[in-house]
């Protein structure tokens, strides 16, 4: 009840949640205080959560922030949300991202945009961008209107505005969390997880939500580790690896500052640092930029007002198509659909699209060669702290380069965390990324304990 009177009173100004579930999240709590007093409490027994409204929650509206799924209701659950569920979670309702988890500012959502909880601190006119794609899953959790929440992350949809909010959030490694019944982006790229105000909340949160499952083909069947524990592991010992190609030119000295400043922690619990090397690095954006948007230009070719989701009237069957795609998706969904169309045609194939491919091969390999010699890699989340909500709307590509430090690992589908680390000289708060190898979060984890 304290939270639902939190988003009543903070709900109007921040827009972070799309749809409340009061009623749904009142009998779950009621239900869960049962299974308390029948000593059958679950590890998440009660705890109010916040679902990024690009899961699918059964008989709850799943709009994926797009006019085309304003009336969807699915009649499934997500697994993950299924699994937060099973460990006694009550969520409070469906939050706020970019259309179809596109974007990098939570500004593209066909339900307005959201506000960081941060803006207006020095600056009563200034509204900054809580991050996106899970823009309103960050705003929620910084502004204490869920304990938690699901996110997703293609490119860097969960650390971005984790950074940016002033969180933790982890991007598990790719197979860790099923995505049935998560609304697909790019499907070789996406994975759940979850932000929470700490590490240790993300590791809780990442337990209950990760496990193999047999409808997701790309789920890993691997035992799924006491993430908390890890947490306190320590660092000692542990090799650091610190690229060289990140030190890009124009970083704010802030920023500089706070990753020496991580770096120094760490050695001070113990841990080594080395400079690595990981030299496809300067591909890596126009990769995921060529990657991301083939996948979308598939995956959203279901939409096609028939199966489910917005129908507009039409003459015949193309007219209704292209009435309900016109009137369904926003610019930069369809942005997304025609680079993608254009670099899977036929005369572009090759040139694009497969060359894509081939350097995503040449970035994994960057990384396991990295991994030989360093057990987690420690750079920046972001170039810089929350933006101002109008800024680099009108340029695509100026809002793309935002995504400079996240992208490489969803290419090489390893796990990355973004750890609350500092403030800048606005009092803005700016997020440290840790990078580990495939399935080993535990370490991750413990390092992001060590710098948070
Ligand atoms: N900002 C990136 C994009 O727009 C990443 C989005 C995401 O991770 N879902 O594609």
């Amino acid at each position: 009840q304290a939270h639902l009177d939190a988003i009543t009173a903070l709900n109007p100004r921040l827009n972070a949640y799309v749809t409340v579930t009061a009623e749904q999240a009142l009998a779950q709590a009621k239900a869960s205080d049962a299974r308390r007093a029948a000593g059958v409490a679950g590890p998440l027994e009660g705890v109010p959560l916040a679902i990024k409204d690009l899961f699918c929650t059964a008989g709850v509206r799943t709009t994926a922030g797009s006019r085309i799924l304003d009336n969807f209701i699915p009649p499934y659950e997500s697994t993950v949300s299924g699994n937060l569920l099973r460990d006694g979670a009550v969520f409070l309702g469906k939050v706020n991202l970019d259309e179809f988890a596109m974007g990098s500012s939570n500004t593209t959502s066909a339900f307005g945009p959201v506000e960081n909880p941060w803006s207006r601190a020095n600056d009563p006119d200034t509204r900054l961008v809580p991050g996106g794609s899970s823009g309103g899953s960050a705003a929620a959790v910084a502004a204490r209107l869920a304990l938690g929440a699901t996110a997703t992350d293609t490119g860097g949809s969960i650390r971005q505005p984790a950074a940016f909010c002033g969180i933790a959030g982890i991007k598990p490694t790719y197979g860790r969390c099923s995505r049935f019944g998560i609304v697909a982006f790019a499907s070789s790229l996406d994975q759940a997880g979850p932000v929470a105000r700490t590490v240790e909340d993300c590791a809780i949160l990442l337990r209950s939500m990760a496990g193999f499952d047999p409808k997701d083909s790309t789920s890993a069947d691997v035992p799924v580790p006491d993430f908390a524990a890890a947490c306190a592991r320590g660092v000692k010992g542990l090799r650091i690896g610190v690229p060289k190609e990140y030190r890009l030119e124009g970083t704010p000295p802030e920023i500089e500052a706070l990753w020496e400043q991580g770096l120094a922690w760490l050695r001070e619990q113990g841990a080594e640092t080395v400079e690595i090397s990981l030299p496809h690095t300067k591909y890596a954006l126009p990769t995921y930029y060529i990657v991301a948007p083939a996948e979308a230009s598939s995956n959203l070719a279901r939409y096609d007002g028939v199966r489910f989701g917005r129908r507009e009237k039409g003459a015949d069957l193309k007219d209704l198509y292209e009435r309900t795609r016109a009137a369904g998706f926003g610019a930069e969904v369809r942005r997304r659909i025609m680079i993608g169309t254009y670099v899977l045609s036929a005369g572009y194939y090759d040139a694009y699209y497969l060359k894509a491919q081939k350097i995503r091969a040449l970035i994994k390999r960057d990384f396991d060669q990295a991994f030989a010699n360093v057990d987690a890699i420690v750079t920046p989340a972001t170039p810089s702290a929350a933006f101002g909500m109008d800024e680099k709307q009108d340029d695509p590509v100026t809002m793309y380069l935002n995504d400079v430090f996240t992208v490489t690992a969803n290419l090489a589908g390893l796990p990355g965390l973004s750890v609350p680390s500092g403030l800048d000289a606005q009092g803005l708060p700016l997020g440290l990324q840790v990078i580990g190898r495939a399935f080993d979060e535990e370490t991750v984890f413990a390092v992001g304990n060590a710098i948070e």
